[in-house]
């Protein structure tokens, strides 16, 4: 709620506070600078001990966090966030090539990634694109309203028909979300893959996303065997009902 308030308050100038944990100090700074230009307010550490430290405080809303740091390393302060359970979203920079330390950083809990070099510009993209998604998070509420008695709680993963209770995997919950956020449009597999799954590439069997579509419908939809609110485009995609 705060978010909005400050959002209309101050006309298109972006509020929040941004950690940036990263050695190399030009880029550092780089980084810094273009985030300032748009609004954020920004600081600036270089290791990983004093990044875990900051997060710590708890002033921060979204970490920009290297992978390559000394003291300790960018997965290691991901894994050590999350045991510690603190909410806070993390674009994670990687310098490799490698897919592994990319796919390392999302399962430790990042929420987006971007591969060295990068422009500034892109970088205060993808942050305002996470700061977007978060005020979206804490403004709309979890739960949807299907036809035929359905609730769904996205943040509890349940989805509520008559006295029935049934559960949701996370994987479920996240393409339900993403289906719901762009209801505007037909989303492909490939959508779906790169912004759910967050594979860069088209190597995986697009089939994975049909079967939990499947197992999708099979909870929510009145009847899964004419699927009305995950509807199929054909050779194009999925689209969520337009209520
Ligand atoms: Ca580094």
């Amino acid at each position: 709620m705060i978010m909005s308030e400050f959002g209309s308050a101050t006309a298109g100038m972006q509020t929040g506070r941004v950690l940036v944990v990263e050695d190399e100090e030009s880029l550092a700074l780089g980084i810094r600078d273009a985030l300032r230009h748009e609004g954020y307010s920004v600081d600036v550490v270089h290791d990983g001990i004093d990044g875990l430290e900051a997060i710590r405080q708890g002033q921060h809303d979204l970490i920009v966090l290297d992978i390559m740091l000394p003291g300790m390393n960018g997965l290691d302060v991901l894994r050590t966030l999350r045991k510690e359970n603190r909410d806070v979203r993390t674009l994670i920079l990687t310098a490799r090539a490698e897919e592994s330390e990319v796919v390392q950083g999302l399962d430790a809990g990042a929420d987006d990634y971007m591969k060295k070099p990068f422009s500034p510009r892109e970088l205060v993209a993808r942050v305002s694109a996470q700061f977007r998604r978060r005020e979206m998070d804490s403004t709309s509420s979890a739960k949807v309203d299907l036809p035929g008695g359905t609730t769904v709680d996205l943040d509890r993963l349940e989805v509520f028909r008559g006295d029935e209770v049934t559960a949701l995997t996370p994987r479920e919950g996240d393409i339900l979300r993403y289906l719901i956020e762009h209801r505007d449009r037909v989303v492909t597999r490939d959508d779906l893959l790169v912004d759910v799954w967050h594979y860069s590439n088209g190597k995986v069997e697009t089939r994975t996303v049909d079967i939990h579509i499947v197992g999708l419908r099979r909870k929510i939809e009145p009847d899964p065997s004419t699927p009305q609110l995950i509807q199929t485009v054909r050779g194009r995609g999925y689209r969520w009902y337009d209520n």
